[in-house]
């Protein structure tokens, strides 16, 4: 009875999409999508497609005035399959701008309405473990990394030190980064003080011109191991938050230097990640793992008995329709 509580949820990997309101400060005009029902929205296409609408399906669409509890609670199902053993990845994709950081963290000042799906997950986690916690006992662990130019980093790293990490495979543990710390943690406070120090690293690595949390992927690592109380026997689950780079393609005229550099490898990475999960879609026998450390590092919680939620981020602004319908091709393609 450990196992599987969630095959209402069809297939294993879905596709919501979110659409940011129009931010105060900035020029409102016509919204370039409009959410038609729970699970579709249209999209103006521009003239050179032909003039007129193309309507997406998705598993479901959130509008503009969704609140934080409302995306987060179809998504409480997997919080339950990671404390039943299961392996989940869930990402946050979209141009710059379009509310990654705001689904799976929250705005800057945060308050209990405000929070993202990351501390909503390990609070729902710690509930359920502790209403199972006369049958099954839980150890919760999280480490927190980041891939920057096809380099992985610690977040956590405590003598701040952010050396290169490398990707190990055993079989224990499978895909994993054993030498990034991992933190115990008991309550959602420690989450949330690991949460802000692996911010503030984000943050120092990068200067004034240079803001490197929107082209690097960032990952909260949550391992949680579960022991059946009575036979002894040993479940593991494990679950990806990932604030994926900003997907926008770089100007090319514009980028040189370090700025092109790091456009190629998230332009690759995020390829590979929609390579990735569009032949598990397709069920391919052939998944190109090896093509990313990204998909390499996920590699055990992507496809197989994993669970996989991507929320795809929607600008409403007339000037990002371009990155919007790019961003609408790869969700159509991965779901
Ligand atoms: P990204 O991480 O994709 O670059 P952010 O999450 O930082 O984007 O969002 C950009 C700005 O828009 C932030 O100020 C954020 O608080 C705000 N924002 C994003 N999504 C929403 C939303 N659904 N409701 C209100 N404000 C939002
Ligand atoms: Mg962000």
């Amino acid at each position: 009875k450990l196992y599987n509580q969630v095959q209402d949820l069809k297939g294993n990997i879905r596709v919501y999409c979110r659409i940011r309101p129009f931010l105060p400060g900035q020029p409102t005009g016509s919204s370039t999508v409009e959410v038609i029902d729970e699970k579709t929205l249209t999209v103006l296409t521009p003239s050179k497609y032909g003039k007129g609408k193309k309507s997406f399906t998705f598993n479901r669409v959130f509008g503009p005035s969704a609140s934080q509890e409302e995306v987060f609670s179809d998504t409480q199902p997997l919080i339950r399959s990671v404390l039943d053993g299961y392996n989940v990845c869930i990402f946050a994709y979209g141009q710059t701008g379009s509310g990654k950081t705001h689904t799976m963290t929250g705005p800057k000042e945060l308050t209990k309405e405000s929070i993202g799906v990351n501390y909503r997950a390990l609070s729902d986690l710690f509930l359920i473990s502790e209403q199972r916690k006369d049958s099954i006992s839980y150890d919760v662990s999280v480490q927190m990394i980041e891939i920057y130019n096809e380099q992985v980093r610690d977040l956590l790293a405590t003598d701040g030190v952010n050396k290169r990490l490398e990707i190990r495979n055993n079989s224990q543990n499978g895909f994993n980064v054993p030498s990034a710390n991992l933190v115990p943690v008991t309550s959602t406070t420690e989450v949330l003080n690991l949460m802000n120090l692996g911010m503030k690293h984000r943050v120092v690595g990068s200067t004034a011109m240079n803001d490197r949390s929107s082209r690097s992927h960032s990952c909260l690592t949550v391992h949680v191991q579960g022991r059946d109380l009575s036979s002894g026997s040993i479940l593991r689950g494990c679950m990806h938050l990932v604030d994926l780079a900003g997907s926008e393609r770089a100007d090319k005229t514009e980028a040189v230097g370090d700025r092109l550099k790091e456009a190629q490898h998230i332009n690759r990475s995020l390829s590979a990640l929609g390579d990735v999960i569009s032949s598990l879609s397709q069920k391919n026998s052939h998944v190109p793992y090896r093509n990313s450390k990204l998909t390499q590092l996920l590699q055990d919680s992507l496809g197989g008995q994993a669970k996989t939620l991507m929320f795809i981020h929607i600008s409403p602004e007339p000037n990002a329709l371009g990155e919007t319908i790019s961003t609408l091709k790869f969700a159509e393609r991965v779901s």
